[in-house]
């Protein structure tokens, strides 16, 4: 598998000894499934680069302030490099805003006349709450009725990442994800759900550090209950 896809994340995962981390954008779950890397591809498609110099110095700055007002010696040697390390985690955790969920669509469409329920369940998601910026993850089913078009399966990963690194609200992410899909592949219905637990909730405030939260949402076909609760019984 082509290795073109893999982000530097020394600036996420950096333990502070300067040893990087590199993590693979990739599904690991589904190495199969990125048929298209040796594809040439937009900007827009699969952005390559993450970290603009202008956006990591002013974005580091602002990191620096935000030690200091904790209370925090940002001179201190173990602080040195975290505004810059900051600075690139934020940007990579946000490189959705820079992809078109629907170019990858559109890109990856095959008529075909299969109508029967396409299910890619258990999809890893990583996402920032649009309200403390605080991850929030967990897993995202995804499911569609095909109206003689079909996408590659490894594209549905794909635009459920796009929106996912983004701030985000729950709900807002669940319905980009069956909006993007109901607009470019115009199947006969679409439905998503996600799980996830969020952060904000397990560190802060309330504490409640096992709960979880579902959210769906669903189109067409899936708006009849017996295609619904075919979808939950397999994502159950
Ligand atoms: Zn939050």
């Amino acid at each position: 598998m082509s290795q073109k896809s893999n982000v530097d994340l020394g600036a996420v995962g950096g333990d502070g000894h300067g040893t990087p981390h590199s993590l693979s954008t990739n599904h690991p779950s589904h190495p199969h499934l990125d048929e298209d890397d040796d594809f040439p591809v937009s900007p827009r498609y699969r952005r390559i680069d993450h970290y603009g110099v202008d956006s990591t110095e002013a974005i580091a700055a602002n990191v620096y302030s935000i030690l200091t007002h904790i209370g925090e010696d940002p001179e201190r040697e173990g602080l040195l490099k975290t505004p810059e390390r900051v600075a690139k985690a934020h940007q990579f955790l946000t490189h959705g805003y820079s992809l078109d969920p629907k170019e990858i669509l559109t890109k990856a469409l095959f008529k075909e006349d299969y109508d029967e329920m396409i299910l890619v369940k258990d999809i890893e998601l990583y996402s920032l709450c649009e309200h403390h910026m605080v991850p929030f993850f967990g897993k995202a089913h995804v499911a569609y009725i095909p109206d003689g078009r079909i996408v590659g399966l490894s594209k549905i990963p794909r635009v459920v990442d796009v929106f996912a690194r983004r701030l985000q609200v729950q709900e807002r992410l669940t319905m980009q994800i069956r909006d993007a899909i109901n607009e470019v592949l115009q199947p006969r219905g679409v439905a998503v759900v996600i799980e996830a637990t969020h952060m904000c909730m397990v560190m802060r405030g309330v504490q409640k550090q096992h709960s979880s939260t579902t959210t769906s949402a669903v189109s067409g076909a899936f708006e009849d209950e017996r295609t619904r609760a075919e979808f939950m019984r397999l994502i159950g």
